[in-house]
């Protein structure tokens, strides 16, 4: 039996580098030497223990790697050893209601990743050397883009999906709360489907990076209040679309309140913690908002994002704070911790 290197977490604020198995690849399936492993905030939150996952856990999900060797029954002219590739961990059955209805990103086996990637442990499997996949899982990355850019292929995904949710048409008004990691990635994606983007921020070293990347607008929400700032920016409508990529329940009421008529109102991020927020359900009825929220690419939301990152229609160079080697997995999430960090990226 070979070993492998993977970086598991062992308790709330521990992640420690252990030996394990080393996957053997399977009919139709791929070995992928993992490279980079971009820290999510979904792996910061189990570090620091607002989400609570069982012990033993291997996160990681936003990755990307090398095929080291392919396995019987893989289209071998599709597939070659050294291509460079994103992997899309989540499952997708094909087989549930959601995945025959065009929502495979909501698929009834999500969760369920670890045994399907033959892991010692359950979790994502990304913060490990290599991983077996069946090539639907395989997106092809141009092999001139650095790993550390390849392995946002996953969060530029759930803001393509997010984007696509909010259907944002040619001219309209986008506001995007929050100017994270995710905020700013949707400035970029807003911009190139034609949108005016305002975007309401309190830091100023965000706010600055929002602006070089494309934002048309920033609201200060400590200084002015958002809802009348859109109003005004708006002809007195509000948003078309309405985007919140922040965790903060206070948040959300305001989110709902900065759309106009027809507006599409985006929960993106989860909320931590969730409090119940107020609506006027007759402003719903008279306004023909539609309230939703986006988790997660589907395939093709996914297969999107590496075509756009291949190209370098999209490069999210500048929300990459810091590359880290494997051997400071810990560093590297204090890093990521950080306010003041946008993406860490770990090197395998
Ligand atoms: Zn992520
Ligand atoms: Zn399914």
């Amino acid at each position: 039996m070979e070993v492998m290197k993977a970086a598991v977490f062992t308790d709330v604020g521990k992640i420690e580098i252990k030996e394990i198995e080393k996957p053997v690849p399977q009919k139709g399936e791929v070995l992928v030497r993992i490279k980079a492993c971009a820290l999510c905030t979904w792996e910061q939150r189990i570090f620091k223990g607002v989400s609570r996952v069982p012990f033993p856990y291997i996160g990681g999900h936003e990755i990307s790697g090398v095929i080291e060797e392919i396995g019987e029954n893989v289209d071998e002219q599709r597939w070659k050893v050294g291509q460079k590739v994103a992997i899309r961990i989540l499952r997708s059955c094909g087989e549930c209601h959601y995945c025959r209805t065009g929502a495979n990103n909501l698929c009834e086996m999500i969760g369920k990743e670890g045994e399907e990637l033959r892991l010692p442990y359950p979790g994502l499997g990304g913060l490990s050397e290599y991983l077996v996949v069946p090539p639907t899982k395989l997106f092809k990355l141009a092999n001139d883009i650095p790993f550390e850019i390849g392995a946002l292929s996953e969060p530029l995904a759930c803001v393509i999906h997010s984007v696509e949710r909010a259907n944002i048409e040619l001219g309209d008004d986008v506001v995007i709360i929050g100017a994270g990691v995710m905020g700013l990635l949707h400035v970029m994606i807003a911009k190139i489907r034609g949108a005016r983007v305002i975007v309401s921020e309190i830091n100023a070293e965000r706010q600055k990076l929002a602006k070089q990347l494309g934002a048309d607008e920033i609201i200060n929400p400590l200084e002015k209040d958002p809802v009348e700032e859109v109003k005004k920016l708006t002809e007195g409508r509000g948003a078309d679309v309405v985007i919140n990529t922040t965790p903060v329940s206070k948040v959300a009421e305001t989110t709902v309140q900065i759309a106009g008529k027809r507006g599409r109102v985006i929960f993106y991020s989860s909320q931590h913690p969730d409090y119940p927020i107020q609506i006027s359900p007759d402003w719903i009825h008279r306004s023909e908002i539609v309230i939703t929220g986006s988790v997660s690419p589907d395939i093709t939301d996914f297969y999107r994002a590496t075509k756009l990152l291949s190209s370098k229609i999209v490069n999210p160079q500048l929300l990459i704070s810091e590359i880290v080697p494997f051997e400071k997995i810990e560093e590297a999430f204090r890093k990521a911790t950080d306010p003041q960090n946008y993406r860490i990226v770990v090197q395998l």
